[in-house]
């Protein structure tokens, strides 16, 4: 099974904001929309970044209630990661594992068409490993 039979059920949506946006504007999208990261994008429209909540924690680790003088431009992760449609789901099982991160773009082409995040993998992986059992239950049972 690979990223694109995630994204067949998910969709292509990519919550985003722009480098300079504060860092209030970045919670509230996570907050109202019930996710843990998102993507910050430049002028262009390129990823610039991304921002989880872990970068938020750490912000107010370091600069307690200063952090909402920030953007989300100066708190996000810069390097990001990402994978294609063509990628097996083991093999961003695996680099999320060895990575420490829980959520990887995804680009075709050099363009953005989805974002996965670990909840998406493991429904996946589950929804799999039902499937095999029962169809191993259905040869049994012949
Ligand atoms: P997460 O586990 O996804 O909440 O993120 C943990 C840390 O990794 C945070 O600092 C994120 O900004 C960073 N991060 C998350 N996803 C990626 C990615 N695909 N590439 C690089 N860094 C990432």
């Amino acid at each position: 099974m690979y990223v694109r039979d995630i994204l067949r059920d998910k969709g292509e949506n990519v919550v985003s904001l722009a480098t300079n946006e504060p860092v209030a504007n970045g919670l509230a999208m996570m907050a109202e929309k019930h996710i843990g990261a998102v993507l910050i994008t430049g002028d262009d429209g390129s990823i610039a970044g991304i921002l989880s909540e872990r970068d938020i924690v750490a912000a107010i680790h370091t600069h307690g209630e200063g952090v909402f003088g920030k953007t989300v431009g100066e708190l996000m992760t810069a390097k990001v990661v990402t994978c294609s449609p063509q990628d097996p789901i083991v093999a961003i099982m695996g680099m999320m594992t060895a990575k420490r991160f829980r959520h990887v773009p995804v680009l075709e082409n050099g363009k953005l068409v989805g974002l996965i995040s670990i909840g998406d993998v493991v429904k996946f992986r589950i929804e799999e490993t039902e499937a095999e059992a029962e169809a191993l239950r259905k040869y049994i049972a012949l």
